[in-house]
């Protein structure tokens, strides 16, 4: 199996090195090999952890508050410390970083969602490394998704990542507690299609002090990605080169395998998306173009109804009123109808801005 785009997750426990403060050489280790990876061309986006660990540091608190406020309070302390952190230690390595902050709300609406996902692209595009975190300051219980392993498995799906690689302190799935338990084993791999209940009820106690998620939300994480097509692997952040041997297909840790893969998954994002609430009728060469695997172009659209906003699924059909593809569309029902007809270097000028050259992206489209 060979990776292209990973999302590697870090957490507090691994960003302080088990100690109260943020531990700058495990920063520098993760930025080392996000670096040496980077230089053969793989997309990486890094979810991080650490903002409230940052923010207790700094009001050198010696407890962890319980109440959400003020670990909100903290998070935004910390946060950009975290982040000039990162800043300088990437720098060295001659990268880039980004701050990209999300809330379960900005994933499971659709028009927030293609606007995260366009966001993320174009940093990829761009060779520059994203470092996402919940965006904690706004983030109350209805919409925070409250653990960073479940965060960047939504992530994982958001970008099409092919790899997910939750690193903690613990070297992978056990059995049992090892801290409870001696005879507890490493689980080296999960291939059912369902993750067998055992590992359910053995994730269930674990928990580390300073992070939020134990194994519990892991568990919950590689559930979620792996049913949207990507590999996850939960490894110990202090292991040597851990990503490097991760990309090379080490054994390492405990691997979880792809349930579907990730094309399916995001065709079944894309049709899964209600029903499709308007359509463009297209001509004769957009319909060979998408049978090529091209993008719809407004040029290519005929006609355009419903109404719709940006981010909605809709229709493609072709001259016969025959539905040929469905996918996410760029434009609303009225920027299109402005647009239909015309070559996408005038969208700019007929609207007053652009959202890309695409109606539909192809990466966004199903044929049918
Ligand atoms: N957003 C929190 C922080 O940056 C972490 C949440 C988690 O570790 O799951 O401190």
């Amino acid at each position: 199996m060979t990776f292209h785009r990973l999302v590697v997750k870090c957490g507090t426990s691994t960003l302080t090195a088990g100690t109260p403060r943020l531990a700058p050489p495990r920063l520098v280790e993760l930025a080392q090999q996000v670096a040496q990876l980077r230089s053969q061309t793989y997309d990486i986006v890094v979810v991080s952890s650490g903002a409230v660990a940052a923010g207790r540091e700094r009001l050198s608190l010696t407890q962890l508050p319980k109440d959400l406020p003020v670990k909100q309070m903290l998070s935004a302390i910390g946060q950009p410390r975290l982040m000039a952190l990162y800043e300088q230690i990437f720098a060295l390595y001659g990268l880039t970083i980004a701050q990209v902050l999300l809330t379960r709300i900005d994933l499971a609406d659709r028009r927030r969602y293609l606007n995260s996902r366009n966001t993320l692209t174009a940093l990829l595009e761009h060779g520059i490394i994203p470092i996402v975190n919940e965006n904690d300051t706004v983030a109350t219980e209805e919409i925070r998704v409250g653990d960073n392993d479940n965060l960047s498995a939504l992530v994982a799906n958001l970008i099409d990542a092919d790899l997910l690689v939750l690193l903690t302190d613990q070297p992978g799935l056990y059995t049992a507690d090892p801290e409870l338990n001696p005879t507890a084993q490493l689980v080296a791999e999960v291939t059912e299609a369902d993750i067998p209940p055992a590992l359910w009820q053995a994730a269930g106690g674990a928990t580390t002090r300073l992070g939020t998620g134990g194994m519990i939300t892991k568990l919950q994480a590689a559930d979620l990605a792996r049913r949207s097509g990507t590999t996850v692997v939960i490894a110990s952040g202090s292991e040597p080169s851990v990503l490097a041997r991760i990309v090379a297909g080490e054994k390492l840790g405990t691997w979880f395998q792809p349930v579907v893969t990730s094309l399916e998954s995001r065709k079944r994002y894309i049709l899964a998306g209600g029903h499709a609430v308007g359509y463009a009728r297209v001509d004769e060469g957009a319909v060979q173009a998408l049978h090529h695997g091209r993008s719809l172009l407004p040029v290519g659209v005929v006609a355009v109804e419903g109404t719709f906003e940006r981010g909605d699924t809709i229709q493609v059909l072709n001259a016969t009123g025959r539905e040929i593809a469905r996918g996410l569309v760029n434009y609303d029902s009225d920027d299109l109808a402005r647009l239909r007809g015309h070559q996408s270097t005038e969208i700019e000028t007929i609207l007053g801005y652009t959202y890309g050259d695409e109606v539909i992206h192809r990466n966004n489209l199903v044929l049918l």
